[in-house]
């Protein structure tokens, strides 16, 4: 199985706008909820907003995004005048002269912003999926905007006062254990993000954390533009060995960009399967360099400075904050909670990784008779894999119709959990771009939201695959449905069927498994809403192990020609495959984990970052075969929010739990067991964050998580 190292997007907003979303609290015991959000309702000023994109959305299904109305001017309006109003309601609840409650203070802040959310959500899809100058324009001025905003609400005195008086009072208010985890999450957030530094520490976090927001957006358009770029190719001979519907995807995008012949883009689906197919030598090697360069070229998109910006301004906010370093302060919220805690699981897979490499490298050897260098490594482990399993990756393509993987997808979700989806007519709903599909989700045929799929990749889309919520369930105000999306970069081919790999329908199964996260969400209230970084790609990356599973092979992954499933023998080749080149996925991935906790763990930071990279991977003993998934100067987790920053190791935390699961479906005999998937949907997805993770974990499993599955997995050893 191979790990997806995917984004779950979220927003740069909502990162920065955390406090007022994920904070505070403070309360009565025994208030009903509704009598609660009255009392909170009643703090807050009554204000209308004049901004378009901030009023309620309207339509059907509760509700939904006026994406035909949007448009960069109107978007910066909207988000203007919702920091005014959010500052209003903010001023409100710190002023209060009644004594701080639950729902005074608790409650109102959650609800605070809401006008606010709501443009942020449009804002983070228009930066994110269109990405156009205007919406960069608009990216670049309010990000600033917007983190000054998030830290006026943490530095809030009077605000901060009443949090942590309520959190400090928790049981004499008799709050449940709910309301009590609100409120001591909260005070620990107000402090974690310097809400107990005196003035000047303000003053000065302040002027970081606006320099840090400047600095993401710069890096995130850097990227974007070193990733629109192609090698074009005029000598149709020099494409040989590239299966033919990659061949018809390059004459598509040269065709798109009015080119004679073949272009390769500059983006991961377009450079694997060249690198994976073509034979010629040299010119995979300089698809390979265009592409393992970008940000890194000291060029006008050259990343290298704006990373050692980064780091420093980092360090100095840990530091400021009494944390040793930025991995210490940023992890303070996870299941891991150290470096060293992650540090510690990632060698214990690093070893047996690096000595698959080297198996992997001699098989290799053998067959191309020369030495294997990072633009040889997909193409001859492809040899590889049809020498030893006589299993051709093109073989399986016509079996991943991308409708087909899809439907299998709704499968899944519909026997684990009684999920349905059901495709909306166009126009149904507005829609940001033609490629945007809806379905109507229901739980057991109870309505419970609407999924978007923009599958596309298209130019100013961000690369990558991930998973965003326009809307998420709480019932603290009235129940609230989820609008879900999920955002691939497959390649759209003209006028024939999509055929996706392997690789790509996990990913879709990854994605879909955030989402199905979304739509089993019971919080009552948005503070509990989120997951720890470490705990959240659990219920996706769990999920990609249902692709190559009896029924839906069976029942869906049909050739796309002769709709006949998939021969018995193929099946058996693919199992028997299943933790080839994975030496090749764990270090790739292991790597760019690994240097990024290195990164953020330096005594003093780092101003040359290439050579910090070089002598990081020195240290590490990397295997000169492979480069990391995500070099530092195009390491968008790391560089374009704070969110995955010393967070990269998460994926593999997730993953032993993730294996560790699928070897209970596996063990029972029935990889769909009602009693396992409804327990799983009850207690690890419907739950958000309401309870502890690692107990909720042991509730689901009777233990804890054990490492070993997760060996198993990838196949290497695990004594
Ligand atoms: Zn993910």
């Amino acid at each position: 199985m191979h790990r997806r190292q995917l984004l779950i997007a979220g927003g740069s907003l909502f990162a920065l706008t955390a406090c007022a979303s994920t904070g505070s609290a403070a309360g009565g015991g025994g208030q009903s909820l509704a009598a609660e959000a009255a009392e909170a309702r009643a703090v807050l000023p009554k204000q209308t907003p004049r901004a378009e994109l901030l009023q309620e959305w309207t339509g059907p299904f509760g509700g939904v995004p006026p994406w035909d109305r949007v448009t960069a001017p109107k978007l910066r309006a909207a988000l203007l005048e919702g920091i005014e109003l959010q500052r209003a309601e903010i001023a409100a609840i710190a002023d209060n002269p009644a004594p701080p409650t639950f729902a005074n203070t608790s409650v109102a802040l959650q609800m605070a912003g809401e006008p606010l959310d709501r443009a942020g959500a449009l804002f983070g899809v228009m930066t994110q999926n269109i990405g156009s100058d205007d919406y960069q324009a608009v990216d670049t001025e309010l990000s600033p905007l917007l983190s000054a905003a998030g830290d006026e609400i943490t530095f809030n005195e009077k605000l901060f006062q009443r949090v942590k008086h309520v959190a400090d009072h928790a049981d004499e208010m008799g709050l449940n254990a709910q309301q009590k985890r609100i409120v001591e999450r909260s005070r620990d957030g107000f402090v974690r993000n310097g809400a107990a530094l005196n003035a000047a520490g303000k003053a000065e976090l302040g002027r970081i954390n606006t320099a840090l927001s400047n600095a993401f957006t710069s890096f995130g358009q850097k990227v974007v533009a070193d990733e629109n770029a192609w090698t074009l190719i005029t000598d149709e001979a020099r494409l040989n060995g590239l299966p033919a519907d990659n061949k018809a995807a390059a004459a598509a995008a040269a065709r798109r960009r009015n080119l004679t012949g073949w272009a390769i883009l500059n983006t991961r689906s377009s450079v694997d399967p060249f690198l994976s197919y073509a034979d010629d030598r040299a010119l995979r090697e300089q698809v390979w360099r265009k592409f393992v360069n970008r940000g890194d070229n000291g060029d006008a998109n050259d990343t290298n400075a704006v990373i050692a910006e980064i780091v420093r301004l980092r360090d100095q906010r840990a530091k400021l904050l009494g944390f040793r370093n930025h991995a210490e302060w940023r992890m303070q919220d996870t299941m891991a909670k150290t470096p060293a805690a992650a540090m510690s699981l990632m060698n214990r897979v690093w070893a047996p990784a690096k000595a698959r490499v080297a198996e992997e490298v001699a098989d290799m050897r053998a067959i191309a008779g020369h030495d294997i260098e990072p633009w040889d490594y997909l193409y001859y482990a492809e040899k590889v894999r049809k020498a030893k399993y006589d299993l051709d990756q093109n073989e399986l393509k016509p079996y991943f119709e991308l409708n087909n993987v899809r439907a299998g997808s709704f499968y899944m979700a519909e026997r684990l959990y009684g999920f349905t989806f059901e495709k909306l007519a166009a126009g149904t709903v507005p829609v940001f771009h033609p490629d945007v599909t809806v379905y109507e989700v229901k739980d057991h045929g109870r309505p419970v939201g609407l999924y978007y799929t923009d599958d596309y990749a298209r130019p100013g889309k961000r690369s990558g695959a991930w998973m965003t919520t326009y809307r998420s369930h709480t019932s603290y105000d009235g129940d609230k449905n989820v609008l879900a999306s999920n955002n691939n970069n497959f390649i759209k081919a003209e006028d024939r069927p999509i055929l996706i790999s392997l690789d790509d329908a996990q990913t879709l199964f990854h994605e879909f498994g955030h989402a199905l996260h979304a739509f089993s969400s019971k919080v009552v209230y948005p503070a509990l809403g989120g997951s720890q970084r470490d705990f959240v790609e659990y219920p996706s990356q769990v999920h990609e192990h249902w692709v190559l599973t009896r029924p839906i092979i069976e029942g869906f992954l049909k050739h796309v020609e002769t709709g006949r499933p998939m021969p018995q023998a193929l099946v058996d080749k693919i199992e028997a495959a299943d933790t080839f080149n994975q030496g090749y996925a764990t270090v790739s991935y292991l790597s760019s984990a690994l240097v990024d906790m290195d990164l953020h763990t330096q005594g003093s930071p780092p101003t040359d970052i290439d050579k910090f990279e070089r002598d990081s991977l020195a240290r590490l003993g990397m295997p000169k075969e492979i480069v990391m998934r995500h070099r530092l100067p195009q390491f968008n987790h790391l560089f374009t929010s704070d969110s995955y920053s010393a967070g990269y190791y998460s994926y593999l935390w997730s993953e032993v739990m993730d294996a560790d699961t699928w070897a209970y479906f596996k063990d029972s005999g029935d990889v769909f067991n009602p009693d396992i998937a409804a327990r799983y949907k009850e207690i690890i997805l419907s739950e958000g964050n309401s309870s502890d993770r690692a107990d909720a974990y042991r509730r689901f499993r009777g233990r804890d998580p054990d490492v070993a599955a997760l060996l198993r997995v990838r196949g290497f050893p695990t004594s």
